[in-house]
């Protein structure tokens, strides 16, 4: 059997690490919002290349808090529009409804499955205020043309770097370029924690101490409470975690890189459409998505050859039930994407050996 993903594998690399960090955090006798966490958001800071990083729960939450501490700064109001790609995963969308805030949802590239920037100037409105670039499956967005866009409409720019940690474009990380980003280290993404966690990084002080607060029920100082906040923390034992496995990921990303780039350069079926890259350094290959008209009886071909894959995937948000109000829309690009595509196992812990079953199966896949 030839995993999608084997967290155990990745997690026993750095085991002892993993450990020895775990027992610091016990025998500290300190759990929450202390030296660990403080640590982690200066050197996942120095990683992004920002000035600050502010850990929170979980990778939702950094893309609520975000534009919710934005409307507490005046710069965001209840109704504004914020412009998304339509094939993101739900909670991009989730971020912008909870504030209040109004998704326009527009196709995307159907090479890159990011957004596009001539369908984001086609969708900008008098109320717009925000562009939501979501990195997806690892690739980082056509940035340089979107901040140009951006600062041509006075727009603010958050990007959803959940699956994109590392990605960069001129030597400019996933998390540098917008005005903030939101991470996730769910387990399973290229800089996971062992539980939930998640962070925003930006360069702009103010928001960060807007966040530091928001983040801890509105308080700013103890037992002082400038707005009305959230309990949305990132635990000492899992910023511990973080910190271990950060030292490791330029190396695991490197990996993915590697069978990446194998499976492009050697899987040749008509049948299987590879996915665009538009410059190397820019993707980090959180997932290796394949588009096939056939794809049910592609996918059970591969489970037949003992190899496991996901769609990410199987329904868009705007023909979710929780959005139903949105049915009517018309995404042919979206729709497609969501009918086609298929997730290949990338595991950084993945033997070379796998790595070419994967490929002999794909290109022996008939009709
Ligand atoms: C995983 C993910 C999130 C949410 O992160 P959580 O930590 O699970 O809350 C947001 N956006 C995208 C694109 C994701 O893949």
């Amino acid at each position: 059997m030839i995993n999608f993903l084997d967290l155990k594998a990745i997690n026993n690399q750095y085991q002892q690490e993993l450990k020895e960090a775990c027992a610091r955090v016990i025998d500290s006798g300190w759990y929450i919002m202390g030296n660990e966490l403080t640590q982690f958001e200066t050197e996942f800071a120095a990683y992004c290349g920002t000035k600050h990083a502010v850990g929170v729960a979980n990778g939702l939450d950094a893309l609520i808090l975000t534009l919710r501490a934005w409307k507490e700064l005046g710069k965001l109001n209840s109704g504004d529009e914020v412009i998304v790609q339509a094939n993101t995963y739900i909670a991009s969308v989730l971020a912008i409804t909870e504030n209040d805030l109004v998704p326009v949802l527009v196709e995307p590239n159907l090479g890159s499955y990011n957004l596009d920037p001539e369908t984001v100037i086609a969708a900008i409105t008098p109320k717009t205020k925000a562009i939501l670039p979501v990195h997806l499956y690892g690739q980082l967005s056509p940035m340089p043309e979107i901040m140009a866009i951006a600062k041509e409409h006075n727009l603010l720019v958050l990007e959803d770097c959940a699956q994109s940690h590392g990605a960069e474009i001129n030597g400019k990380r996933a998390g540098n370029w917008g005005d903030a980003a939101g991470f996730s280290f769910y387990p399973g993404k290229n800089l996971g924690a062992l539980g939930d966690a998640g962070a925003i990084t930006t360069n702009n002080d103010e928001l960060a101490q807007t966040l530091k607060a928001i983040r801890n029920y509105g308080s700013h100082k103890k037992y002082e409470n400038l707005y009305q906040g959230v309990n949305s923390r990132l635990d000492e034992i899992q910023a511990a975690m973080l910190r271990v496995k950060l030292h490791y990921l330029d190396g695991e990303t490197a990996r993915r890189q590697h069978i990446a780039q194998t499976y492009r350069a050697n899987i040749f079926n008509p049948l299987i459409m590879l996915p665009q890259v538009n410059e190397e350094l820019a993707h980090v290959w959180h997932l290796f998505v394949v588009r096939c008209a056939q794809r049910e009886v592609l996918q059970q071909f591969l489970s037949s050859r003992g190899i496991q894959t996901l769609i990410h995937y199987p329904i868009p948000p705007h023909q979710q039930q929780a959005y139903s109000h949105y049915a009517d829309l018309q995404l042919p690009l979206t729709e497609l994407i969501h009918q086609q595509v298929l997730s290949i196992p990338l595991d950084p812990t993945m033997k070379d050996e796998n790595i070419a079953k994967v490929i002999a199966a794909l290109n022996e896949f008939v009709a």
